[in-house]
């Protein structure tokens, strides 16, 4: 695939990325990790444990000092290479929490990374300043428990609660969408001039965006409603009529994201569950 990557892009002042090697069906070309700042940088997202990709994040570290290294959330295509790097850098791990997911029953979860340590865990509006100018934490829940996103004179750095090429996975028990509703309310609540997501270009409408990312919710939410309204359905019958064309790599996904609609319109009392058949309350 004919993409930039372990090269450094310059993309404004004090703003640049290195994209990794993972393209993948959920990934689009590859983790994009960025480093704000210029005579000490902070770093976003490391990105998977890749030799020439942490090589690559080295190499346009220069030498600076990183006042931080910062995760967005720990799914193993944006935290594991923040490990190598510290060890490189020196750097500490500053931005969100670890999860405690189980490896085996309801709460396992293999896409997450288990062996993340942050040095320090930043709280919603928390600050923090990287070569003079000032990164702000915002909390955004969601896609999963224990996401955030950074904003930076004027950015805001999305992780994957917002995606330039694509809708967010939100997948149970860790991903809730009443949670991701939320926090896309919260980020249209705010006047950031654009976005760098982790995947896919920039969004440079956000307002726009993200009030088009909730009408899809929210038309999504009625077309399952509409669907078991009709009888009551599983959920891999609701994806197929739902999803139509959908990739079948994204069909788990899809099914889980159907599965994160299905438990927020429970606890709201719109639907009810038998087994595995869901009908309308
Ligand atoms: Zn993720």
């Amino acid at each position: 695939m004919d993409a930039p990557y372990a090269k450094l892009e310059q993309l404004g002042p004090g703003i640049a990325r290195v994209l990794a090697h993972n393209p993948s069906a959920f990934t689009y070309y590859g983790t994009q990790t960025y480093l704000i700042g210029a005579r000490e940088v902070a770093v976003i997202d490391p990105g998977p444990d890749l030799p020439e990709h942490v090589d690559a994040l080295e190499e346009a570290i220069g030498g600076r000092v990183v006042v931080a290294i910062m995760c967005t959330h720990t799914h193993r295509d944006h935290s594991p290479a923040s490990r190598p790097l510290a060890d490189r850098t020196g750097a500490p791990l500053i931005g969100c929490a670890a999860l405690a997911l189980e490896t085996v029953g309801p709460r396992a979860d293999a896409s997450f990374d288990g062996d993340y340590r942050p040095d320090r865990i930043l709280e919603d509006a928390e600050v923090l300043e990287v070569d003079g100018n000032l990164v702000t934490t915002v909390a955004t829940p969601g896609h999963t428990s224990n996401h955030l996103c950074f904003a930076y004179e004027g950015a805001l750095f999305t992780g994957d609660h917002v995606m330039g090429w694509s809708t967010t996975v939100v997948v149970p028990p860790d991903g809730d969408m009443a949670a991701y509703m939320q926090s896309l309310d919260k980020l249209r609540q705010r006047n950031d001039s654009i976005y760098y997501p982790a995947h896919g270009p920039p969004v440079t409408n956000p307002q726009q965006y993200v009030r088009h990312l909730i009408g899809h919710r929210m038309q999504r939410e009625k077309q399952i409603l509409r669907l078991i309204g009709e009888k009551p359905r599983p959920i891999p019958d609701i994806v197929t009529n739902a999803y139509p064309g959908l990739d079948p790599r994204l069909v788990p996904a899809a099914g889980g994201s159907v599965y994160a609609h299905l438990l927020d319109l429970e606890r709201r009392g719109a639907v009810e569950r038998d087994g595995e058949l869901w009908t309308a309350a």
